[in-house]
């Protein structure tokens, strides 16, 4: 089915794209392609969004449930993450000093996401610093600029680039735009950049050429896990039926 584009993306269309020289993303860069790098993107989300429609992500109630899913979620499907969570929740303890007080539980609650005793250090450390630095709310670290609380989050023992970009983006709201394998993979085959390009090159790359809008950002991502794993997967990926084959 052909989905409608959102209203709310309308203006993110070819016009709004900055003229190449008006960022502070080096376009001369061999490793990108220097003329298709702003139409590319631009053109890959309406395509994505059209085609696919609204993704409503990230699955989660609260800024807390997604903070605590963007770590669990690494290194497995959501399915067990979700598994993970229900636990948590089943027990009451969905709440950031109520989970900390009871942490020796934590290994057996997100025993189905995998990796649970890494997980369970790493949740606990973010945790610790949750409540140390913010009181365990949310809306004390909404007062706090996006620079330094990534530089915060990347001091968490565990939180890597990829989480703490996915706890910003979907649980803080910035405008922060998420890099997994999934955006190198497909960007990469259309030769947007090398796979080998630093994540924060390429972080930089789609947000220096999109305007800064939460929702925008939340929604390609989610778009481009779409399309990874229905057609852009790592073996024979389904280019003829892809809505990104005429890009
Ligand atoms: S499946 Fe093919 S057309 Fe679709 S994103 Fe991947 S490389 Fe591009």
């Amino acid at each position: 089915m052909i989905a409608r584009i959102d209203p709310e993306y309308a203006e993110f269309t070819l016009n709004s794209v900055p003229p190449v020289g008006a960022t502070h993303f080096d376009m001369t860069s061999p490793t990108t392609s220097t003329k298709t790098s702003p139409d590319l993107i631009l053109r890959a989300y309406e395509l994505l969004f059209a085609s696919f429609g609204p993704q409503h992500w990230w699955p989660g109630d609260t800024p807390f449930e997604i903070m605590v899913g963007a770590i669990l979620t690494q290194n497995t499907n959501w399915r067990n993450v979700s598994r993970a969570i229900d636990n948590i929740k089943e027990k009451k303890l969905l709440e950031p000093k109520r989970l900390y007080k009871h942490r020796r539980m934590i290994p057996a609650l997100i025993k189905p996401s995998g990796f649970y005793r890494l997980k369970s250090r790493r949740l606990t450390a973010f945790l610790e610093y949750f409540i140390e630095h913010y009181d365990g709310d949310i809306n004390n670290m909404k007062r706090t600029p996006t620079s330094r609380l990534r530089n915060e989050l990347l001091g968490v023992p565990g939180i890597g680039q990829e989480t703490a970009d996915s706890i910003l983006l979907y649980a803080v709201k910035r405008s922060v735009f998420v890099v997994d394998a999934y955006t190198r993979r497909i960007f990469s085959r259309h030769g947007l950049f090398d796979d080998n390009l630093g994540y924060e090159e390429i972080r930089s790359l789609f947000e220096c050429h999109m305007p800064r809008r939460p929702r925008l950002y939340n929604e390609y991502h989610a778009l481009i896990v779409r399309c990874a794993k229905e057609f852009c997967r790592k073996h024979e990926p389904r280019c003829t039926d892809c809505p990104l084959h005429t890009i």
